[in-house]
């Protein structure tokens, strides 16, 4: 029997009749598995450039390797042809809304190109022109009306995992329970993490809550995520025998890009070059120059500690940050860190409680009570006084407000995942 590799990109399936394209995939698997001989190589969750039109915040696609006989090609071709067209009959007896899905299922024999991974990470992609890629590649590609499913499924196949790469469990819940709140203890949470330390991304110590579950009414019961397969197929078992968590209706081990930081292409340092601005909402925004350019940095108020340390700067402060490149140009910050910061001046010395003067240019200050003359300078306040403006220490959002993209300062600093 022949064996072949056959490469399957699910994206922009997230409906609320028919669930997230997480459990989507899933379904679709099951159906492959108890039709055809496929033997489930790897399961990949790719998150996608945030700032892509029409995304909800994750903008993650579904990828799949499988094994199966040469012979068996038609009949998945046919098989994924049937799952697609009864997913469309059950999304077209909705009234379509502005962010309707537009489903893209792609079938590849071959290995992508792995540029069209990091183009799709990092900026816009034109789904017509990487539909025509696509298809002088030999892709079956299986979509509705529009074709912006077709870049995502197209990443998620070109992708390439690396040996640092994560992993997220992503358990399903029974049909009956789906809109139900869902059974998931604090108290569970909590144990995960220290049962099971090589898990992450597990609470929001700054809030003490767990992030493992949805908040939304989709299938997803939680997902769990951490630094290898077995360490996330373990945390889940575990949690499963638990009385004060919820039974899952299946589960699935996914290969991920999470916390990798390819979306941000280096860090920058540079001179901050002028006062902070406040805008509606909490947000904060400065400019710095890095030797080469001048660039405005915004931090929103979500990225909490950045936002504060931001507000502080002043034009001379050195910085270095690391964030992505909005379409309007501006850097949304993502990390940041103080290296050095300018005097920060309070005023004239003072003497016999009064503010000493100069009497004019080239002349000394002068205390006009007692009459003692001093060499003109500032006063400057110290670090110690300038509380939060902590130099050398890296800022990030509470792990509840980082994008699933973002690795965290821990995971640089310890040189693990
Ligand atoms: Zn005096």
């Amino acid at each position: 029997m022949q064996l072949v590799t056959c490469r399957i990109g699910l994206d922009d399936t997230d409906h609320h009749e028919i669930g997230c394209t997480t459990e989507r995939m899933q379904d679709l698997i099951m159906h492959i598995i108890e039709q055809t001989d496929c033997e489930i190589l790897e399961r990949r969750l790719v998150r996608l450039w945030p700032f892509a039109e029409r995304r909800t915040r994750g903008n993650g696609a579904l990828g799949a390797l499988l094994k199966m006989p040469i012979q068996q090609k038609e009949l998945l071709i046919q098989i994924c042809n049937e799952w697609f067209s009864r997913m469309l009959s059950i999304i077209e007896q909705y009234p379509k809304s502005e962010f309707a899905p537009s489903p893209c299922l792609l079938i590849s024999f071959e290995p992508l190109p792995e540029e069209w991974y990091w183009q799709t990470v990092r900026g816009y992609v034109d789904p017509e022109e990487r539909f025509h890629q696509a298809t002088k590649k030999n892709c079956e590609i299986i979509h509705s009306d529009s074709k912006f499913g077709v870049v995502g499924a197209c990443a998620a196949v070109a992708w390439s995992p690396r040996e640092q790469s994560t992993w997220e469990l992503i358990a399903w819940r029974q049909d009956s329970r789906i809109g139900k709140k869902r059974v998931l203890s604090k108290e569970s949470v909590q144990t995960l993490e220290t049962e099971h330390p090589r898990t992450f991304m597990n609470r929001d110590p700054t809030k003490g809550n767990g992030i493992i579950a949805p908040r939304t009414p989709c299938p997803v019961l939680y997902g769990i995520r951490g630094s290898s397969e077995s360490v996330v197929n373990e945390a889940h078992s575990w949690l499963q025998k638990r009385n004060d968590v919820e039974s899952c209706h299946s589960f699935a081990s996914h290969i991920t890009n999470q916390l990798s930081d390819d979306h941000i292409e280096s860090m920058h340092s540079g001179t901050v070059t002028s006062m902070p601005s406040e805008t509606k909402g909490g947000h904060a925004f400065t400019r710095v120059f890095s030797g080469i350019s001048s660039e405005k940095i915004v931090a929103f108020a979500e990225t909490g500690p950045i936002n504060r340390t931001l507000r502080k700067l002043i034009p001379g402060d050195r910085i270095t940050w690391g964030g992505l490149t909005s379409p309007d140009g501006a850097i949304h910050l993502e990390k940041l860190r103080v290296n050095d910061y300018s005097p920060r001046i309070l005023g004239r010395p003072v003497c016999c409680s009064r503010t000493m003067r100069s009497a004019g240019k080239g002349q000394d200050l002068r205390c006009l009570k007692c009459g003692k003359t001093e060499n003109k300078r500032w006063v400057c306040e110290g670090p110690e006084s300038l509380s939060g403006l902590l130099m050398g220490k890296w800022m990030e959002p509470s792990p509840s407000n980082m994008r699933h993209l973002s690795k965290p300062i821990s995971h640089i600093e310890k040189g693990t995942r």
